[in-house]
């Protein structure tokens, strides 16, 4: 085993040294929090070394680098992480206990960076884990925000959002570079200067506002494997001081407004999930972090190269989603205007550079820039596109002659919107989506006509998910069951490995140790539950879980419903056996959107009445844990019996919490959506519970104006009578009106939406008949451990280390790099 250049004796030297040096203290003074501060110093000061040879090598060895663009990366804790990729965890852990510090309460001193919002964030997480470990060179690129997600708290049942100062006492592990500073430039005009020399036309920006961007750099561990990558995220800062010349000159007033704009443009991250608002701010947010990126890659490039045209050699643009698809524009702009290259060498650069992932296809979640916002916003960048629009329709018409509706369909510029995703489609030589089901609607409903235009350019990357901290870290117990039973630990790189354990299926000895690892879980997230919520839940019940954003399409008013109709169920049967469950959910709610917070409301109020109920004996219990977020995430998993990914099928485009809970043995209660499909091939339909309308019915309806849901209301009285109770007072004091949108959302066409548009009340007994073969199965015990340990066994496709193989091999093309 390869053993980091780790010392006991100077480790701990250095914590108590910087104890005395930070804080003036003792080790027996400080605070947890200092201590904190102190051994993540100590664990910094190991990881610069390696970051230092990293950059060496790069330096030297000149590798093409993958530069991933995301306007979120939810990184969750460092410093165990760190320790886990450094593969000194327990060495440390033994070092801190013999100077009296517990390493775990440590830990839950660190706040979560959360500077995403749910799955594209992580996702942006989890690949930059996995190219660190797998050894490529990558630079992420983000926006350092002074707010993070919200924190969420639960008063009287609602959802309230504090702001989440994450710096507020600093962070260890980050390190400023001014000395990479860039401007970044919004608004004014561009004045057009021929030189009669050259015979050459400038595009010269004039009455701008302007940032600085300054990096701070943010260290990637790879495991065991000396690798540490960068991620570097902005911070702004006025280009001017706020200084008396300003002033004394009458530019008083843009003083102020650059102070203004610097300081609102990184404040805050937007809490939207899967949805477009169109705030200005949003838009300057993109092109400030896109832009201070690609001038810091370009002059990185030219330090070692002067031929611009072999950019494409040695790097690439990953765009995550339509929100950092300015970048092709941008990079156009830097090559024409700031490097002199003509439109073709431009052109051909950036469509050789530039790549994008498709997230979503749900309408309301594209981003459509109001054309008037956008040029007035970024006027140069705005005439780039024109010209990329004008050029790509000539081509259309080529391919289609007289098919206008090809142009009104693909257009970058229509209706005065200028729409991201045709951008990046367009510019892009990958387009890719997140699971395969996602990527085969992609081609054949949402961006058909690109498809047949461009078929090479379309492909599937499914989703994964690293191991190092969903099961190293978030899961000792069992990492250290799976080792013992491979024997080896190489499952850390090669999740493939796993599937070693499908010899323990049928062993009653090896069952019962896994079966006893998920119970000391379930004990651990009880505690949780008890010191966080007040709730008491017992580890012997059934944990279903569901946890992720709050979203109608991801159907949490589903689950809930389904508990009521539970609760009347044991109300009216009380002689029938019922296997008790503990129903568990953690979801945020964008802060404007309505309809979900009622939703988190309502599970709060079933939560009262039905904790609350003495006379079922406990036999049922609902728990909202508040703040879902990446450390108690790792927690909720490794705990979980039944893995809820209960979305609208066709809605979910991956998924990846699926694949968290599928790793710590969870089966999955589930539509056959996103990446469910491809889990259930893995693991056998045999080890899942899939219910409901498949993606083609989905499509089907929504095409042919949807469905009757009053047809289920008739003709179900069980379903009826959970819908009524929305609004007779029974979870609302008596309160009818409470629940009426929900109840309304149901039933009738609302906002100009289709009545029940994501399908509950039609998949609702499918979904309940799926929970009775939930019940049936978890009664025999040894059934349900085996299907708990397939599902651990067969998990190896899940790892972002075989997503990002996949990215490099078909789209990226990166050097391997040794250090
Ligand atoms: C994995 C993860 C998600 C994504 O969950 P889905 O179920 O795929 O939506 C969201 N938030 C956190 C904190 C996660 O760890």
């Amino acid at each position: 085993m390869y053993s980091p250049r780790f010392d006991k004796r100077a480790f701990k030297h250095e914590v108590t040294e910087n104890v005395k040096t930070l804080f003036r203290k003792t080790i027996e003074e400080a605070t947890p929090q200092q201590l904190y501060q102190a051994v993540s110093y100590a664990v910094k000061e190991a990881i610069i070394d390696d970051w230092i040879a990293t950059q060496r090598t790069y330096d030297k060895e000149d590798p093409k680098m993958v530069y991933y663009m995301s306007m979120e990366f939810l990184l969750g804790r460092a410093l165990g992480n760190n320790l886990i990729n450094m593969t000194a965890y327990k060495e440390v852990k033994e070092a801190l206990d013999e100077l009296g510090i517990d390493l775990n309460l440590l830990e839950d001193q660190e706040p979560d960076p959360a500077l995403g919002n749910g799955g594209l964030g992580r996702l942006a997480a989890c690949f930059l884990d996995s190219l660190a470990t797998l050894g490529y060179a990558a630079y992420g690129c983000g926006i350092r925000y002074r707010y993070g997600m919200f924190k969420q708290k639960i008063e009287n049942g609602y959802q309230v959002e504090k702001p989440d100062n994450w710096l507020k006492n600093g962070n260890p592990f980050e390190l400023r570079r001014p000395e990479y500073a860039k401007e970044v430039r919004f608004g004014g005009n561009i004045r057009v200067e021929y030189d009669d020399k050259t015979g050459k036309t400038h595009f010269v920006q004039e009455n701008y506002e302007s940032v600085l961007a300054v990096p701070y750099d943010y260290p990637i561990v790879g495991y065991n494997n000396h690798v540490v990558n960068t991620l570097r995220i902005w911070d702004a800062e006025p280009i001017v001081d706020f200084q008396l010349e300003s002033f004394d000159r009458g530019d008083y007033h843009k003083a102020v407004e650059q102070q203004n704009l610097a300081k609102n443009i990184v404040e805050v991250l937007y809490p939207n999930d899967n949805h477009y608002a169109g705030k200005e701010l949003r838009l300057k947010q993109q092109y400030f972090f896109v832009s201070a990126s690609l001038q810091a890659a370009v002059a990185k490039y030219k330090r070692k190269h002067d031929d611009l045209m072999k950019l494409p050699e040695k790097m690439v643009i990953q765009m995550n989603d339509t929100h950092p698809t300015v970048a092709v524009a941008e990079l156009m702009r830097i090559l024409l205007d700031e490097e002199d290259l003509g439109w073709n060498e431009a052109w051909e650069i950036t469509t050789k550079v530039c790549a994008y992932t498709n997230h979503t296809i749900m309408a309301e979640a594209l981003e459509k820039w109001p054309i008037d916002l956008f040029s007035r916003l970024l006027p140069r960048v705005y005439q780039i596109i024109q010209e990329i629009d004008r050029r790509f329709l000539i081509q259309v018409r080529e391919q289609y002659p007289g098919d206008e509706n090809k142009v009104r369909k693909m257009a970058i510029l229509r209706d005065g919107q200028v729409r991201m995703a045709n951008m990046a489609i367009v510019a892009g030589f990958s387009v890719n989506g997140v699971a395969r089901l996602h990527t085969e609607i992609l081609k054949h409903q949402e961006l058909r006509d690109f498809y047949e235009m461009m078929p090479q350019k379309f492909n599937n990357k499914t989703n994964g998910i690293t191991q190092r901290r969903f099961l190293m870290h978030g899961n000792p117990l069992l990492s250290d069951w799976v080792t013992e039973k491979l024997g080896t630990k190489d499952w850390a790189t090669d999740l493939s490995l796993m599937s070693g354990l499908k010899k323990w299926a049928d062993d009653k000895e090896a069952l019962k140790e896994f079966m006893d690892i998920k119970y000391r879980n379930k004990e651990r997230l009880a505690k949780y539950i008890l010191e966080h919520n007040g709730v008491e839940v017992d580890p012997r019940s059934i944990f279903d879980v569901q946890v992720k954003r709050l979203h109608e399409y991801k159907r949490q008013l589903l689950n809930i419903l389904h508990v009521m109709y539970l609760y009347n169920q044991i109300k009216e049967h009380p002689e029938k056996s019922f296997y008790p469950r503990t129903f568990i959910f953690g979801a945020k709610a964008s802060a404007g959107y309505i309809r979900a917070k009622q939703i988190i409301k309502l599970i709060n109020s079933v939560a009262e009445v039905v904790n609350n109920d003495r006379s079922i004996n406990g036999k049922l219990k609902v728990v909202f844990i508040e703040d879902y977020k990446v450390s108690n995430a790792e927690i909720i998993f490794a705990a979980a019996d039944v893995s809820e990914q209960i979305s609208t099928a066709s809605k979910e485009a991956s998924g990846t919490g699926n694949m968290k809970f599928m790793l710590n043995g969870a089966p999955t209660l589930g539509t056959m959506d996103g990446a469910n499909v491809e889990i259930v091939e893995e693991v056998g339909i045999e080890n899942a519970f899939i219910f409901g309308l498949s993606s083609d019915e989905v499509i089907n309806f929504e095409n042919n104006g949807g469905y009757d849901p009053y047809e289920i209301y008739n003709g179900d009285p069980d379903v009826r009578r959970v819908v009524e109770q929305l609004v007779d007072g029974t979870y609302s004091h008596g309160d009818h009106e409470m629940y009426r949108d929900l109840y309304n959302s149901l039933l009738k066409p609302t906002d100009g939406n289709r009545a029940d548009m994501y399908f509950i009340l039609k998949d609702f007994r499918a979904y309940a008949q799926a929970q009775e073969r939930v019940e049936a199965a978890y009664r025999d015990r040894d059934r349900w451990a085996k299907m708990a340990l397939l599902n651990t066994a067969c998990c190896g496709k899940f790892s972002s280390d075989r997503t990002i193989r996949e990215y490099v091999d078909e789209i990226w093309h990166l050097d391997h790099i040794e250090v």
